[in-house]
């Protein structure tokens, strides 16, 4: 993106939603010993067992396994499924791809919301909290299409992935997808441990894989990496976000603006705006 291009997203953004006023939070560079998991697309065989551990672990409706129609389509997360697995067909083979909020290390959606709702937490996960306010700018604001809205509840919660934080985490568990992959398609451990293990996968096997460990640099990395036989672009991820996380690139070109807490939301907005349309006329 441009300078132009981007200027122009401040005033889409801005125009929409002058008035907003978040606290910027940056969490900075992906920390060393940040939890992290590999997952290696190499190894997935599509059972979904990871979303059916998923459904369980979060009180969600359990998803129907024997359904294969599942995988006529591209599937998108929801309030009722915070991990879904998509099936791409390249040249004859079938390779399967597990879904849900990337936890990114520096994320568009903590500095995006106004009330600090969305929380980075130490260990590295970003945590939904209930002094939700419901504004639904982490929505735009994401580049994955991580946070969903529980539109028809009377109380209404953001929902995406919570690497089982609370549960699970804080207790010293592994997330309960990792646990329950039957393929150790999942790994999990520290940010360092997994990009180590990624590098020596590629390495003992360079015809398996690209040569590209997706999440190590994306948006300033993300705490969900992967491994894939083929370039990313083809089984569904985004390789136009750039290396910069979201929040910086914002402050970036506004860092000498009196009141800039007052218009980030808007910047993120009108980013996200224009990276969709860019990625939605790349795939038409
Ligand atoms: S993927 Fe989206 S929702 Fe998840 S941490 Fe990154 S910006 Fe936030
Ligand atoms: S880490 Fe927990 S919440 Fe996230 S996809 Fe896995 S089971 Fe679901
Ligand atoms: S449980 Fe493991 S092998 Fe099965 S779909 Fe999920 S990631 Fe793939």
């Amino acid at each position: 993106m441009n300078r132009r291009t981007f200027l122009k997203t401040m005033g889409i953004g801005s125009g929409i939603l002058l008035g907003a006023g978040p606290r910027i939070i940056h969490a900075g560079e992906p920390l060393p010993d940040a939890a992290t998991v590999l997952v290696d697309t190499t190894r997935c065989i599509g059972c979904r067992l990871c979303e059916e551990a998923c459904a369980q672990a979060n009180s969600l409706p359990a998803p129907d396994l024997s359904d294969l129609t599942v995988f006529d389509r591209k599937r998108s997360t929801s309030e009722a499924a915070l991990t879904v697995v998509n099936r791409y067909t390249i040249e004859d083979a079938e390779i399967h791809v597990k879904t849900q909020c990337m936890h990114c290390s520096d994320a568009a959606c903590v500095s995006s919301c106004l009330v600090n709702a969305l929380k980075k937490e130490k260990e590295g996960p970003i945590s939904w909290h209930t002094n939700c306010m419901g504004c639904r700018y982490c929505m735009v604001a994401c580049p994955f299409d991580g946070p969903k809205f529980e539109y028809h509840s009377a109380a209404p919660r953001i929902l995406k992935c919570t690497f089982c934080y609370a549960t699970r985490l804080v207790k010293g568990q592994k997330p309960a997808c990792v646990e329950a992959c039957p393929m150790e398609a999942l790994s999990f451990g520290t940010r360092s441990e997994m990009l180590q293990e990624a590098r020596s996968r590629i390495a003992n096997a360079p015809d398996a894989y690209v040569s590209h460990i997706y999440g190590e640099h994306e948006v300033g990395g993300t705490s969900w990496i992967y491994l894939s036989p083929v370039p990313f672009d083809r089984i569904g991820f985004r390789t136009d976000l750039g290396t910069t996380p979201y929040p910086v690139l914002t402050k970036g070109y506004l860092k000498t603006v009196h009141g800039i807490d007052l218009i980030v939301p808007p910047l993120l907005f009108g980013l996200a705006y224009l990276s969709r349309r860019k990625h939605d006329k790349d795939k038409d």
